[in-house]
């Protein structure tokens, strides 16, 4: 009887002792979650200042990746026009982000730096030929932003927004503009 008692008191305090802190949940999409430093989101490919290609076709990536996840297919740079600043490049790059695991490996694994996991987490879509990303999309997440992650109830609210784009679009511009909270300038899309 005492120890339903104490339990039952025990039980009240839990519950008042929580009713005063502010809620953990986040009204998403409107809010987007914090997320840590270290977060692997959609992966990009990278280009030098001058506009070169950063990935030199080697593969490495490839191999390393343990969902099999990458294809890589190499060429040899014509001198006069070269695609990367190496002797080769990657005529086809893809990614099937369906078998990908977010382990991040290709990136640890890549020695010029040219792809990085980044803080997209939006991901969703619902043709299975559209969960391969091709390099165009790695290395332009901003304008082949897959279709459907543009909510149009929240990002409409953007008067910015609201004035440059149609309802009925889709949205690489969103997508370039969005920002998950959270995340240090360094890493955040260009403008
Ligand atoms: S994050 Fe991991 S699973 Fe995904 S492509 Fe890179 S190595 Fe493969
Ligand atoms: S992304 Fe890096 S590791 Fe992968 S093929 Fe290009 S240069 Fe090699």
């Amino acid at each position: 009887m005492l120890d339903g008692l104490r339990n039952l008191a025990l039980g009240f305090w839990t519950v008042l002792r929580h009713a005063s802190q502010p809620p953990t949940t986040i009204p998403y999409p409107e809010v987007k979650r914090e997320l840590p430093p270290a977060f692997r989101g959609r992966h990009r490919l990278y280009r030098h200042e001058d506009g070169l290609e950063r990935c030199i076709g080697c593969e490495l990536c490839a191999g390393a990746c343990p969902s099999s996840a990458i294809y890589v297919l190499a060429a040899d740079n014509d001198p006069a026009h070269p695609v990367s600043t190496g002797e080769r490049y990657a005529e086809i790059y893809e990614i099937n982000m369906i078998r990908c695991i977010f382990c991040g490996y290709c990136e640890e694994a890549c020695p010029v730096d040219a792809i990085r996991l980044g803080p997209e987490y939006e991901l969703a879509d619902f043709e299975r030929r559209d969960f391969v990303y091709t390099k165009e999309m790695l290395l332009d997440p901003e304008k082949y932003a897959p279709k459907r992650q543009y909510h149009a109830d929240v990002d409409q609210k953007d008067p910015e927004l609201r004035r440059e784009i149609p309802e009925d679009e889709d949205l690489g511009e969103v997508y370039r503009r969005h920002v998950p909270l959270g995340v240090p300038p360094e890493d955040r899309p260009r403008a």
